[in-house]
């Protein structure tokens, strides 16, 4: 599977909410007709929603219904098989890689969801993980504002945070960290004009989670430690989290990149860098997230 490209960092948003005003025909759900275009009987309306990490137990409850109610799901891959599969082949339609390995242009995902819901369709625009954490979700909803869309979102357990927790591993720990970064890792680190500064982000001593960060670990784990990092700094990756066949390596700063290529480690993974990525050796005989298979270290 392929690395997103979204690097949207959004702070939440409260979306329009679909009223469901109890009138006394009880059961009608009424769309808030938000900008007076189209008869609350016509109007549909996109629910962003998040999918967790890809373990359909991990999908908040609002999900999971909405996924029974909408009239059609825009799904890329990453919300993993389980959760794809368990949606009706006629309720859904992937906008993610196509078959010959382009991706569907951002344009056309937009122009979909703003197409379907003028059809008066429930729409749920299913994103892995969070919407609004590198998931283009807040592009799509501005896009919905600009078009007159009502929309409502619909937060998901992230891949950030989830990953290394089903691995073990806090993303803050009082004795370890009191700070966290959310990285992409899918920029070039020697690209003059970088949004990531690896300098920076060394300096807070804090964890870094870097999403998108297989192909590039390379650049970045050098870029940190010649910002001052201690190359023994723990390091953890952790491979298709809470998907059947899971898999977490971990090493230091300086080996990781060995282990990433002995274990064969490949996207979706999560890096987690900084002394909180030790703790996982200190639980793993009492985890029981996952098979125990992969083990880089040593
Ligand atoms: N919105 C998503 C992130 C999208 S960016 C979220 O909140 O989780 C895509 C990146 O997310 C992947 O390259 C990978 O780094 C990470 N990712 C998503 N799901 C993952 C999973 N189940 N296991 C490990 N990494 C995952």
């Amino acid at each position: 599977m392929g690395e997103e490209e979204a690097e949207t960092m959004d702070a939440g948003a409260s979306g329009a909410e679909t009223a469901d005003t109890d009138a006394s025909s009880g059961n009608t759900l009424q769309t808030g007709a938000l900008n007076g275009e189209s008869s609350a009987s016509e109007a549909g309306h996109v629910s962003i929603v998040g999918s967790g990490p890809g373990d359909p137990d991990l999908l908040t409850v609002k999900a999971k219904r909405l996924l029974t109610e909408a009239d059609v799901v825009l799904h890329d891959k990453l919300p993993g098989p389980e959760i794809i599969e368990a949606i009706p082949e006629d309720n859904r339609e992937d906008v993610g890689k196509r078959a010959g390995g382009e991706w569907t242009p951002q344009e056309y995902t937009n122009r979909r969801l703003v197409e379907l819901a003028r059809e008066g369709k429930h729409v749920v625009r299913l994103k892995g993980g969070d919407p609004f954490v590198f998931g283009r979700g807040g592009e799509e909803m501005e896009h919905l504002a600009n078009e007159g869309i009502p929309f409502e979102v619909v937060p998901g357990i992230t891949s950030a945070i989830a990953g290394p927790g089903v691995a073990g591993i806090p993303v803050t720990h009082r004795d370890h960290t009191s700070s966290v970064s959310f990285v992409t890792g899918h920029e070039d680190p020697t690209k003059q004009e970088s949004a990531v500064n690896w300098e920076a982000l060394a300096a807070t001593g804090g964890t870094l989670v870097v999403l998108m960060g297989v192909g590039k670990l390379p650049d970045y784990t050098a870029a940190l430690r010649e910002a001052g990092i201690d190359p023994d700094t723990p390091v953890a990756l952790v491979e298709r989290a809470t998907w059947p066949g899971m898999r977490v390596a971990t090493g230091t700063l300086e080996t990781i990149v060995d282990v990433r290529d002995a274990e064969g480690i490949e996207p979706p993974a999560i890096t987690v860098i900084g002394d909180v990525a030790a703790t996982r050796e200190r639980v793993l005989e009492f985890l029981r997230n996952q098979p125990k298979t992969t083990e880089g270290d040593e």
